[in-house]
């Protein structure tokens, strides 16, 4: 008999107890983080006035395995685990043999991954006595995901949120403010950083190096503050391994170890945390045929054009310099809806693995990741954000290039989140209004002269 299971539930006992970090596992180390002002490794205590120093440990950790505390055990709980969908109605609509698979981050009361790592941050945060922490958003992912986590744990939260979104997407903002935060768009007047660039162009749209400026400078100006970081960070990759934990019990559950895996990077969170516990299985060599994709979009292609060198993470350059594939941290990305993909760096761990040729990486048109995005929901009916629609995008071409060759191939496709307050994104692409964008290759060598020299 035909098997049709297509969702695979765990039970709330087996959400991981732990998390993995891939740190003392990969073949060669990350390289180090150096301060801005020195040029020389960054050290813990230069990081404190930042992060909770329980972060600033896991950050540099050589632990194989960190405890999940049970505080935010019980917060994940609310939500986790979540389901691995076998993508029965995709498949048949492609005509394809290849057995899809998708382990869906959209059932969190934020819609996407990022709660993983917000309420973890925010916990680390409480337990340390910050009273307030400043952070700054893009879409209104991180920063709607963050003022779930702080209030949770009884922080107060100030969001900088990319002045172009925050006009355009109300209801993010509105939910921020639902769960108790402030947020003011970036540019502001609030800050240094945001006086500079409005007084050098009023009408600046911000980007998110210019709102982590910010909320830097913020952090840093207040003894009562933290600053916290979405994505691109260890300690934040080491939260979403929730992710690929929880997956590789569902995989064999369904009998199946993946061929390939898919999942959409903008700072490398979500693919990141899906990623890590399979790449783990390819450096021991037990997989070696393990192929892992990252998709980027072709109007931020960070790690298919950028240049892999020491950057800062944000405009004013005030972060650590870290070792990435980097569009230059002046990078004003141009206008594509999927606002989450739109940074001008990405994870160093991410970066390390493309270089040691452990991962590989493509870039794709976003008028294809919409069309992708919609025979998707018309046939697993889920609405998927616009940053995952470049996961779908080329999970589907490997399905069709099944088609062809005729293998059954298995395919994990990390689902980081749902659309429902991107319809305005939709809007245009069905009313044909929606465009292609290619960065310009002037401008990567732009990126190349801006890049900081010590
Ligand atoms: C923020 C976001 C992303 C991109 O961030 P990563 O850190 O690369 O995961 C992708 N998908 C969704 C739904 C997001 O909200």
């Amino acid at each position: 008999m035909k098997d049709n299971t297509s969702m695979f539930f765990l039970e709330q006992k087996d959400i991981p107890s732990t998390w993995y970090n891939i740190l003392p596992d990969l073949p060669e180390p990350l390289p180090e983080v150096l301060h801005p002002g020195t040029g020389k490794p960054v050290t813990p205590d230069d990081l404190a006035p930042l992060f909770p120093m329980e972060l600033i440990m896991q950050e540099f950790s050589p632990e194989r395995f960190i405890e999940i505390p049970e505080e935010v055990q019980a917060v994940y709980r609310i939500w986790r685990p979540t389901v691995l969908h076998r993508a029965f109605a995709l498949e048949k609509a492609l005509d394809t043999p290849a057995k899809i698979f998708y382990k869906y981050e959209g059932t969190s009361p934020a819609g996407s991954h990022k709660p993983n790592t917000a309420v973890a941050q925010a916990y680390y945060n409480k337990k340390e006595g910050i009273k307030r922490i400043a952070t700054e958003t893009g879409a209104g992912q991180w920063g709607s995901s963050l003022a779930m986590g702080c209030a949770f744990f009884g922080i107060e939260l100030k969001v900088y949120m990319v002045g172009i979104s925050y006009r355009q997407k109300p209801y993010r903002r509105l939910m921020m403010e639902t769960w108790g935060a402030t947020c003011v768009p970036s540019p502001s007047p609030d800050t240094k950083a945001g006086r500079d660039m409005l007084a050098k162009d009023p009408d600046c749209p911000g980007s998110l190096g210019l709102a982590i400026s910010e909320a830097v400078e913020d952090a840093l100006s207040r003894d009562d503050t933290h600053y916290s970081l979405g994505s691109v960070l260890n300690h934040v990759l080491l939260h979403q391994t929730v992710i690929g934990l929880e997956s590789k019990k569902q995989m064999e559950m369904a009998g199946e170890y993946p061929d390939i895996i898919i999942g959409c990077v903008g700072g490398g969170s979500n693919f990141g945390g899906m990623l890590i516990p399979f790449v783990k299985d390819k450096i021991a060599g037990d997989k070696p045929d393990l192929r892992i994709i990252c998709v980027e979009p072709t109007s931020c292609p960070t790690l298919t054009r950028g240049p892999y060198a020491y950057d800062f993470g944000d405009v004013a350059g005030l972060t650590p310099l870290l070792k990435m594939y980097t569009l230059g941290h002046g990078f004003m990305p141009p206008p594509v809806h999927a606002g989450g993909l739109r940074y001008h760096g990405m994870a160093p761990i991410i970066c390390h693995l493309l270089k040691l040729g452990l991962i590989e990486a493509t870039a794709v048109h976003q008028l294809a990741t919409f069309e992708a995005g919609i025979t998707f929901a018309r046939t697993e009916g889920i609405i998927s954000a616009p940053e995952t629609n470049h996961a779908i995008r080329v999970t589907i071409e490997e399905a069709l290039k099944c088609r062809q060759s005729g293998e059954a191939k298995t395919i994990l496709l990390a689902h980081s989140g749902h659309g429902h307050f991107d319809m305005a994104a939709y809007e245009s692409y069905l009313s044909g209004k929606l465009t292609d964008y290619e960065y310009p290759e002037e401008k990567v060598r732009e990126a190349l002269d801006s890049l900081p020299r010590f």
